[in-house]
C-alpha cells in the first residue's frame, strides 16, 4: 500500500481498513435478510453490547450528519432546544440537519473552553429564560473527543451529567471521535458513557477505518421508542444493511477499533513533538486525540500548500489543522513536520 499521498486535511481522506473491508466480503457470501433483520446486523449489535458492558439500543446510519440529527430528533420536540458548544458539529457543519429532523428545534450555543462545555455555561444557557417564548431547553449535546481534539475526563462528563439531571436535560454525546477518546484516556467504552451519564451516543466508525456509518447506542432505551421509523423515514434504513454493520463486526470483534484510535492518536503526538520547537509554530491546543492545531504564519501556510499539503485552516486565524488517520504512516508524519519546519523558516 503506497503511502506517498496520505493528507491530514481530515480523518477521512483515509480509506477502509482491513478488518472492515474483510468483513464486508464475509458479509458478501449468498443471501441473507434484508432490512436489518441479517445475522451481521445482530452480531454487531452484540458486540455493541458487549464492549459497552450494557444492554444498549443500537441502530445504524450512514454518517454523523443523520446519526446525530436523527438522536437529536428522538430526545426533543419541536418546540424544544439542544445546548451545545459554539463549535460543534451539529452547529458547524451539518447544514441545519439537527433542526430539519427535528422540525424546528433550535440549538443553543454556549461557550466552551477549550472544546468542552461545562456546567456553567450549560446552566447559563438553560436557565437564562423560563417564559413560553423561548424553545425550552430539553438536550445537551457534547463532543467527544472534541473538534480541536480535548477529551472529556469522567469528571468533566459526571459534572455535566449531574448538571443536566437537576436541570431535567438529556444527555447527547456526538462520539465521531469516541474511539480516539477511549484510547486517550485508556477508559472503557462504558465509563466515558453511560457509566458518566450519557443517554445517547452516536458512535463514528467512518473515521477510524470504515468506509461509511455511524451507530446509535441508546443506553436510556426509552428513548429509542420508534427510533426504527424515525430512521426508515430519514432514508436511513439500508435495505442491504449487512453491508452497514457488518463491518463494524470487523472493527469490534478483535479491538482493531481501539488499535486503529491508538495509532491515529500516537501520530497526532508524534507531529506536535517534532514541530514543537519551530519557532512561530504553536500548538493551539492539548494533543488529546488524533488532531494537532497549530498556529502558523500565513506565509508558511501557503508554501506548506504549495510543497502538496493539504489541510484545513477554518478555525482561528493563521491555525491549521492536521488530523491523523488508522493508516496515517510515521514517515508521512516526519515529512510532514520536516516540510513544516522549512517552510517557517524560509519564511521568517
Ligand atoms: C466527522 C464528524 C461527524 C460526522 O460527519 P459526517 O460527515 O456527517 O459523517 C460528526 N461529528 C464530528 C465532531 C465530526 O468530526
Amino acid at each position: 500500500m503506497t503511502t506517498a499521498n496520505q493528507q491530514f486535511a481530515s480523518d477521512n481522506y483515509s480509506g477502509i481498513c482491513p478488518e472492515a473491508w474483510d468483513a464486508m466480503a464475509r458479509a458478501n457470501q449468498g443471501h441473507d435478510r434484508a432490512y436489518g433483520d441479517d445475522q451481521w446486523t445482530a452480531r454487531a449489535a452484540d458486540h455493541f453490547r458487549q464492549l459497552f458492558e450494557t444492554d444498549c439500543e443500537v441502530f445504524f446510519a450512514f454518517n454523523g450528519t443523520a446519526a446525530n440529527s436523527l438522536a437529536l430528533s428522538a430526545l426533543c420536540q419541536s418546540y424544544h432546544s439542544v445546548i451545545c458548544g459554539d463549535i460543534a458539529h451539529i452547529e458547524t457543519d451539518e447544514c441545519g440537519a439537527p433542526e430539519f429532523f427535528s422540525n424546528g428545534s433550535k440549538l443553543l450555543v454556549a461557550r466552551t473552553e477549550q472544546g468542552k462545555l461545562t456546567p456553567a455555561a450549560i446552566r447559563e444557557i438553560a436557565l437564562k429564560r423560563k417564559d413560553i417564548h423561548y424553545p425550552k431547553p430539553q438536550v445537551v449535546s457534547i463532543t467527544q473527543a472534541t473538534e480541536i481534539g480535548t477529551v472529556y475526563r469522567p469528571d468533566e462528563l459526571r459534572a455535566i451529567s449531574d448538571t443536566c439531571k437537576e436541570l431535567g436535560l438529556h444527555l447527547h454525546m456526538d462520539g465521531a471521535r469516541f474511539a480516539n477518546a477511549c484510547a486517550h484516556l485508556s477508559l472503557s467504552p462504558a465509563e466515558l458513557s453511560w457509566k458518566a451519564g450519557v443517554d445517547v451516543l452516536c458512535f463514528g466508525g467512518t473515521k477510524n477505518g470504515m468506509a461509511v456509518g455511524e451507530a446509535i447506542l441508546f443506553f436510556n432505551r426509552a428513548l429509542a421508542e420508534d427510533f426504527e421509523y424515525r430512521c426508515k423515514q430519514a432514508g436511513q434504513l439500508a435495505s442491504k444493511m449487512r453491508f452497514l454493520s457488518a463491518p463494524w463486526v470487523g472493527l469490534l470483534e478483535n479491538g482493531a477499533w481501539m488499535k486503529y484510535a491508538e495509532h491515529a492518536n500516537q501520530c497526532a503526538r508524534l507531529l506536535a513533538e517534532l514541530v514543537s520547537d519551530v519557532p512561530d509554530v504553536e500548538l493551539m491546543f492539548p494533543v488529546e486525540a488524533n488532531g494537532v492545531f497549530v498556529s502558523i504564519p500565513p506565509l508558511a501556510l501557503e508554501a506548506l500548500r504549495s510543497r502538496g499539503w493539504m489541510f484545513y485552516t477554518f478555525i482561528g486565524v493563521g491555525g491549521a489543522r492536521f488530523m491523523c488517520s488508522w493508516d496515517t504512516s510515521e514517515e508521512r508524519v516526519r515529512q510532514l513536520a520536516k516540510d513544516i519546519r522549512a517552510v517557517v523558516l524560509q519564511n521568517q
